[in-house]
Parts: C-alpha cells; sequence; structure tokens
C-alpha cells in the first residue's frame, strides 16, 4: 500500500478509528481504489441501468453528449423520484474538437402568470413548502428536452432516435424496483401516489408501495418517448402534448396554477459563459447564474488557496475548520446575490474576483471560527436583501467521457422528491419555482430570486469539469441535495486536488456543511470523532443525515476512472 493509499483509507474508515492506533495494514481492507477499472470512456450516474444507458451509446460510437443525454432520459423511467424530462438541468460540455467548454442552461422558467407574490398567502406570510410544493403553482416549464435538443445538434454523433433506447426498453419491458425507490414511495406516499397512474405504477392495491425486487413498468412512458424519438423536442413543447402538460397543471386538485401553451412553446434552452476561476494549478469551471453553484465553489476553494490544505490533510481538525469557515463566507455572498442573470444584476465576475476572494480568505482564521459571517460587497455589487430559500433534497448528477476526448457534466432535477406530484405521460412533474424566495423583498429591497414571469429560479446545482495546467480536462463531478450540493463538490474538489485522492474516495469522504452560521457534519462518520476539536474552534458542529449522493468520473496516466458514491445506489460503467 502506497503512503497516500494508507492516508485515504485511514481517513475513509477503512481501517481503526484515526485517532486510535492504526490496525497493521496485513489487516485493512484494501482500498477501493486499488481495484478501480480503468476505462477509455464511461458514465458515472445515480443508477446502474442509467449508467448502463450511457454505456451503450459510447459502445455504438456516441460521444459524451450522446451518452449523458441517454443518461438523462433513462434516469427519468429509473429514479422517477429525483430527476427526469419533467424537469431542467445544466450541462457542461467540454468539446474535444474546438478545445471549448460549453454550457447550457435547461433551467425551468416561470410562466407568464407567475408573480413575485405568489407565494404569500392572504395575510402576506410565505406559504410553507408543505403549502406550496404539491400541485401546480410550484411547476416551472421544464427545460432538460430542450437542453437536450441543443447538445445533440451540437455535440450528438448518434441519431436522436438512438438516444431513447434504453430509456423506452427499461419504460416497456420494466426494471427492477430498487431499496432507495421504495423508500423514497415509502416516506413519502402522498406525494408519490397523487395521481391515479402514479398510484397505479408504484403502489399496490392496497397503497402500500411495491417492493424492492418487483418489475416496474411504465408503458405510457414508453410510447411517450417513443413520440419524441420519432417526432422530436417540439412533441413535448408543441402541440397535443404540450397542452396535455399545462392542463394538468391549470387543472390539479391543488394549487392549480395559469400555465398556458404559450409558456411551454417559448421555453428555450441557453448557452452561457461558463464560471471559470484557478485553484492552483487546476481551472475549476462550473455553471454561471442562474446556478449559484459555480461561483459559489470557486469561492470555497479559491478562499482556501492561501492554507496549505495538503500538508494538513484530511485528519486534521483544522482542514475541516478551514473548509467550514470557507464554505460560510461563500454561502453568505450566495445568499445575497444569485438569482437569474437576465431579470436581476448579478456580479458574477465580482464574485468570483480573485482580489475580492483574497479579502474574503483573509476572514478566515486559522485559530477561531468567525463569530458571525456576512455576504461582502464585489464589485460590480448593487444593493440586494438577503432572504433564505429553502430547497428539498432531490436530483442527479452524471458525467461521462468519450474516446475522442469530450467530456460532460450533467445535473439534472425535477427539484423535491417526487417534485410537484404531478404526473403527466408517466412522469413527474417538477416544483422547481419553490426554488425562489417566496419572499419578494426584504427591508424594502428586493430579493434578487423573487418569482418573476419568464424568470429562471435560482439553483445550487454545480456540474463541475476542472483542467489541469496543461489545459486537459481531468474531472467531472457534481452532486444532488439541495444546497449542500455546493458543499459536496467543493469538499470532492478538495479530496481530489488537495489530498490526491482518486474520485470514489473524494466523494465517499465525509461531509461537512457550514451554510450559515451553523456547522452540521455528517452523522456516523468520522467527522464526529472531530467534534471536540471543531468544537475548540469555536463552532457548534451538529451531526446530521445529510442527502448525500455525488458522481464523478476522473483522468489518470492510464485512462479514466469514475467514482459513485458510497451512500447511493450510484454506479460507474464503461468500456
Ligand atoms: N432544485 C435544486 C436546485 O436546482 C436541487 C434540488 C436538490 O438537489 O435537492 O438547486
Amino acid at each position: 500500500m502506497t503512503a497516500r493509499a494508507a492516508t485515504s483509507a485511514l481517513f475513509l474508515g477503512l481501517a481503526a478509528c484515526a485517532t486510535q492506533t492504526p490496525a497493521p495494514s496485513a489487516a485493512l481492507p484494501p482500498p477501493a481504489f486499488e481495484d478501480t477499472p480503468v476505462y477509455s470512456s464511461l458514465v458515472s450516474a445515480a443508477h446502474p441501468l442509467a449508467a448502463d444507458a450511457g454505456k451503450d451509446m459510447l459502445a455504438a460510437g456516441g460521444s459524451a453528449a450522446d451518452a449523458a443525454l441517454a443518461t438523462m432520459l433513462a434516469l427519468t423511467v429509473v429514479e422517477p423520484q429525483s430527476s427526469g424530462i419533467g424537469g431542467g438541468g445544466f450541462l457542461l460540455y467540454h468539446d474535444a474538437e474546438s478545445g471549448k467548454l460549453y454550457t447550457i442552461d435547461g433551467r425551468e422558467t416561470a410562466p407568464k402568470a407567475a408573480t413575485p407574490t405568489m407565494f404569500l398567502k392572504s395575510d402576506g406570510t410565505p406559504m410553507s413548502f408543505r403549502e406550496a410544493v404539491p400541485g401546480g403553482k410550484s411547476v416551472g416549464v421544464p427545460g432538460n428536452i430542450r437542453l437536450m435538443a441543443m447538445a445533440h445538434a451540437r455535440f450528438g454523433r448518434l441519431p436522436w432516435a438512438k438516444l431513447f433506447e434504453p430509456a423506452i426498453r427499461l419504460a416497456r419491458d420494466g426494471f427492477e424496483m430498487s431499496p432507495r425507490l421504495h423508500d423514497m414511495l415509502a416516506a413519502r406516499p402522498q406525494q408519490a401516489g397523487m395521481t391515479e397512474w402514479a398510484k397505479a405504477t408504484f403502489f399496490h392495491a392496497d397503497d402500500t408501495p411495491r417492493l424492492p425486487g418487483e418489475t416496474i413498468r411504465n408503458p405510457m412512458l414508453a410510447r411517450f418517448l417513443e413520440k419524441l424519438a420519432e417526432e422530436g423536442p417540439d412533441a413535448f413543447y408543441r402541440g397535443a402534448e404540450a397542452a396535455r402538460l399545462v392542463n394538468t397543471v391549470a387543472s390539479a386538485p391543488k394549487n392549480p396554477q395559469a400555465m398556458t401553451v404559450g409558456d411551454v412553446a417559448s421555453y428555450k434552452a441557453v448557452w452561457r459563459d461558463p464560471v471559470c476561476g484557478t485553484y492552483r494549478t487546476w481551472r475549476v469551471c462550473g455553471m454561471a447564474p442562474p446556478s449559484s453553484g459555480g461561483t459559489t465553489v470557486l469561492a470555497i476553494l479559491k478562499q482556501l488557496e492561501r492554507f496549505d490544505l495538503k500538508a494538513l490533510g484530511p485528519a486534521s481538525p483544522e482542514s475541516w475548520h478551514l473548509i467550514a469557515e470557507s464554505m460560510r463566507l461563500a454561502y453568505a455572498d450566495r445568499e445575497a446575490y444569485l438569482g437569474d442573470p437576465d431579470f436581476v444584476s448579478v456580479p458574477t465576475a465580482g464574485l468570483i474576483d480573485p482580489t475580492y476572494l483574497s479579502g474574503r480568505s483573509a476572514l478566515i482564521d486559522p485559530a477561531k471560527a468567525a463569530a458571525k459571517v456576512e455576504a461582502g460587497t464585489p464589485p460590480g455589487a448593487g444593493a440586494v436583501a438577503r432572504v433564505p430559500d429553502g430547497e428539498v433534497p432531490s436530483t442527479s448528477h452524471f458525467s461521462a467521457a468519450d474516446r475522442q476526448g469530450d467530456v460532460a457534466s450533467y445535473t439534472s432535477t425535477i427539484e423535491g422528491v417526487w417534485g410537484s406530484g404531478l404526473t403527466v405521460n408517466g412522469f413527474f412533474l417538477n416544483n422547481e419555482l419553490t426554488d425562489f424566495s417566496m419572499l419578494p423583498q426584504v427591508d424594502g429591497k428586493p430579493a434578487p430570486n423573487r418569482v418573476q414571469p419568464g424568470k429562471r429560479p435560482r439553483s445550487s446545482m454545480s456540474p463541475t469539469i476542472v483542467y489541469d495546467a496543461s489545459g486537459k480536462p481531468v474531472l467531472a463531478i457534481g452532486a444532488a441535495g439541495g444546497s449542500t450540493i455546493i458543499a459536496q463538490v467543493a469538499k470532492a474538489l478538495v479530496g481530489v486536488l488537495d489530498w490526491e485522492m482518486d474520485v470514489g474516495d473524494a466523494i465517499a469522504l465525509p461531509q461537512i456543511y457550514a451554510p450559515g452560521d451553523r456547522v452540521a457534519i455528517e452523522a456516523g462518520s468520522r467527522l464526529e470523532d472531530m467534534t471536540a476539536a471543531l468544537t475548540a474552534k469555536g463552532h457548534t458542529p451538529t451531526a446530521a443525515t445529510l442527502p448525500l449522493k455525488a458522481n464523478g468520473i476522473e483522468r489518470k496516466a492510464r485512462g479514466w476512472i469514475g467514482g459513485a458514491d458510497p451512500r447511493s445506489e450510484g454506479a460507474v460503467a464503461g468500456l
């Protein structure tokens, strides 16, 4: 075992507790990465059948885009609670031919009838999530199929219809109910079983969720996917199917919403400039606003740059103190400034400006947690209000690389688990509009993430691609889990880039999550052993069950390896 392997194994909990004398290495189970297969092309996704769908495309000569898009479609079938064609997403794509990084924003939009006060009750107070999520009000116009069409037209190598084949097969022939899917049905039976179709598909006649191992068939979705495969994206956004979607939202038994066929027909995915910055010798690129992912992940890293995290290592509480402090500063800025840049002024360049971030970093005291953390004033910032938003964890991230050197990093979501609960054509419709601020303003100042017609709600999704000093893409990673996504991606990046762990091991590292003045540490993880040390630094760490699910791929000298979160059902499939 190499010294590096020993460090990783110790901290990941493969050995005895890091605070005790390590067991002799012969007694340790082999570290996971020593057996990690190396591929020339691969997919990492949150469900093995979805990873296989992507791999099928690679085997057929498809690009990383073909693989990622087929994975997105397959997830609609096998992980219906988290993402799919009823939602939206963000794609980062490294195109080897041009050597350029592209990003597509397929985030959902608010309909024309939406207003900044739509989530306020008659007494002026905001609706709770429980009130706002179920039914029509929370549904945004889905963006994934337009994103798919845009990405396929530019980066696809296989015919459009080919990308639908695995998802159609899984929907028509059925797939095995997984334990995780079962648990999500059991945890939220009302949301999952809101429609007769969903009840019949996922529940027994006595209303109990179908059991792990049972075959789930979705012929309605199979038929709809066949139609999309044959007729193209307009079959989703125009005509009878768009009208069916709109009717579902407008006639929802709960919270009906005045979405129109015009709202659906006018939906557009958007090319956006990636948000890139340097971290030590690497260039780290993420998604621009309306995602808060790109700027916040970069800020966390950049503020950490002056510390020697490599020397400190993952077993040092000081490392985690520094990471927590950097997160607190970056999340404070995110709360203050992020929204849809097509509607509000977002100081994107200022938020990742190295001089600004070195000033923010100076606020980190290695000896002591700051008593209070506030948003800074990045260059270009206007007056804004801080409005806390809530997110219910769900989502799916997948990464793919092909033999030609293209790399995809795609995070897709229907927002909360089971989205709005509404279904049409065999898939769930998102509840993305509850990612908006429910309050239009605070202290008389407009919230950057207030609802406006046609606007995209702020997101935490953080698909990321990292380049080495020679400009080669070496890592594509992202996560699910609401606002913890940013913290998961930042931690995994520190794991790979500073602690030289393989991507799977970096994902498996325990999670710290410090979005403000509280610090959550992953319950049952090795971080709990550091509670006293973190408390001595002035934190009040609370052990919490965090919604963690990350997926990534990493280029090594011999080829690509993949990592899927051991807390999830995720898998890597490659050639
Ligand atoms: N809707 C969230 C976002 O776009 C993600 C939801 C989740 O992962 O839980 O940021």
